[in-house]
């Protein structure tokens, strides 16, 4: 062992919701590929598993381990900008945060991203996060290369033309494969978005879905149950001028009315239910219609202090339409008391094994509820609703599907689960969530 590591032997682990907590048997910091490398070799001698975390931001146990938790602090930063090939390189550990403002310094940008910037590009990646895109996918969809360190301590570097079998798997690969060290991302020269929130129906909003998706760059909704009411924000490139939101009202509508007044309407919600409707008709109108431009971290990602638990499924994008009005009649005909509004966004079809748009266009749905609130009746009926349209979970998120179901609706399981033999044939990465989701 080397001084660079940092080490806490009894340190409790907890995702940011709070709601997984795990014990390592230690926690380690490599501050290279090799000391990583020496990590995993000393982990399998002791008999002992490995688990790289990210920023603990997934819902579900995919980072938990009661072996050896390996944190990303000391693996974070730009190693290379290519203005040829249009790409970055960066550490596995840099949070999204860093990317994004460093980037933007170089008046470089990512090309499409998910609500929030606060996972590490591997941890985000690794599980699939995305943003809503028409033509736009994911944010793996947009690494160009990968470095991985196996579990026999090889460096493993793949692309398109570089051992192309595992990158089709890698990039969206749940921690399962290795511990990815550096991700190669295409960037493009920063661009405006102008963005237009404006309240909608929900009946408009389903009539007019396809439309507003094809004539969109980016469209995304929120439904909020218990009313016929929605917000609907479209993203498109604009020529500018940059018009940011004024100080005032991007402070009143990001974090009075979409932190502070809906912690406290949430709170009250949790406490007293019954209220939660009227809540809700209220808050779906609190929100006026508004229009911004500005570069694209800013109008994509906004903060979000509201801690909530959250179930996403994908499901084919042709039949969201019908996925969102069974959703809205379960809602109607429960005793079910939903404080957090809906979120609806589309993707393309890409090409990775694992990703929930793995070959099919692709609509996401998201449910949440405030943390501490009861989530499984409200969850179990959702996936219900999700699993009857061949709906694929978001890996970083709350699902109770196993590995019988998921070779069901991901026609290449059978290529991901077989290279997992390959790269890590004794399970060394394995924890308790790959063993449910991708069998032993
Ligand atoms: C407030 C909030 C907002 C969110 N918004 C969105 C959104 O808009 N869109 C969306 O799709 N998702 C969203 N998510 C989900 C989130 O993006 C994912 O769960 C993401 O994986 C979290 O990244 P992380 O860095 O915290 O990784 P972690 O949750 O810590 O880890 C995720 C997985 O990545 C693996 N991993 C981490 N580092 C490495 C590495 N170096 N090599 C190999 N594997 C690694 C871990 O083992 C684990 O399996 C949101 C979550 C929260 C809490």
């Amino acid at each position: 062992m080397t001084d660079t590591y940092a080490r806490t032997t009894t340190s409790t682990w907890r995702n940011w919701a709070g709601t997984v907590t795990a014990r390592p048997a230690r926690t380690e910091s490599p501050a290279s590929v090799d000391e990583l490398a020496d990590v995993l070799r000393r982990a399998g001698a002791e008999g002992l598993r490995v688990k790289p975390v990210g920023a603990g931001h997934s819902f579900t146990a995919a980072a938990a381990t009661d072996g050896v938790l390996i944190r990303p602090d000391l693996l974070t930063g730009i190693r290379d900008i290519d203005r040829t090939a249009m790409t970055v390189t960066v550490e596995a550990g840099t949070p999204l945060k860093r990317l994004n403002t460093a980037l933007a310094r170089e008046g470089l940008s990512l090309t499409n991203m998910g609500d929030i910037m606060e996972q590490t590009i591997a941890g985000a990646t690794s599980t699939g996060t995305h943003g809503t895109g028409r033509d736009s996918a994911s944010i793996a969809a947009q690494i160009r290369a990968l470095e991985l360190v196996t579990a026999d301590g090889t460096v493993l570097r793949c692309s398109a033309v570089e051992n192309p079998e595992v990158f089709a798997a890698a990039r969206i690969g749940i921690g399962a494969l290795g511990v990815i060290t550096a991700v190669t991302l295409a960037v493009e020269p920063i661009f405006l978005l102008t963005a237009r929130e404006e309240p909608m129906s929900f009946d408009r909003v389903t009539a007019d879905f396809d439309a507003l998706v094809a004539e969109n760059e980016h469209f995304e909704f929120y439904w909020f149950p218990h009313t016929g009411n929605c917000n609907t924000k479209r993203n498109n490139r604009s020529a500018g001028p940059a018009a940011p939101p004024g100080r005032v009202s991007s402070w009143i509508d990001d974090e009075l009315l979409s932190n502070g007044v809906f912690q406290v309407a949430c709170s009250l919600g949790r406490a007293v239910p019954a209220t939660i409707p009227s809540i809700a008709r209220l808050s779906s109108r609190a929100l006026s219609a508004r229009t911004y431009t500005d570069i694209p971290y800013k109008v994509f990602t906004s903060p979000r202090r509201v801690r909530f638990v959250e179930m996403e499924y994908a499901v084919p994008r042709e039949q969201a339409v019908t996925v969102l009005r069974e959703l809205k009649a379960m809602v109607e005909r429960s005793p079910l008391k939903i404080s957090f509004p809906v979120e609806v966004r589309t993707a393309p079809a890409d090409d990775m094994a694992l990703s929930t748009a793995s070959g099919r266009d692709s609509a996401y749905i998201a449910v949440h509820l405030y943390k501490g609130t009861p989530h499984r009746s409200y969850f179990t009926a959702v996936e219900r609703i999700m699993t009857a349209h061949a709906g694929r979970p978001h890996w970083g998120k709350v699902h109770t599907r196993d590995a019988a179901y998921l070779a069901e609706v991901y026609p290449r399981f059978g290529e991901f689960t077989a290279l997992r033999d390959r790269l890590d044939p004794d399970r060394l990465f394995g924890n308790d969530y790959l063993r449910r989701v991708l069998g032993d």
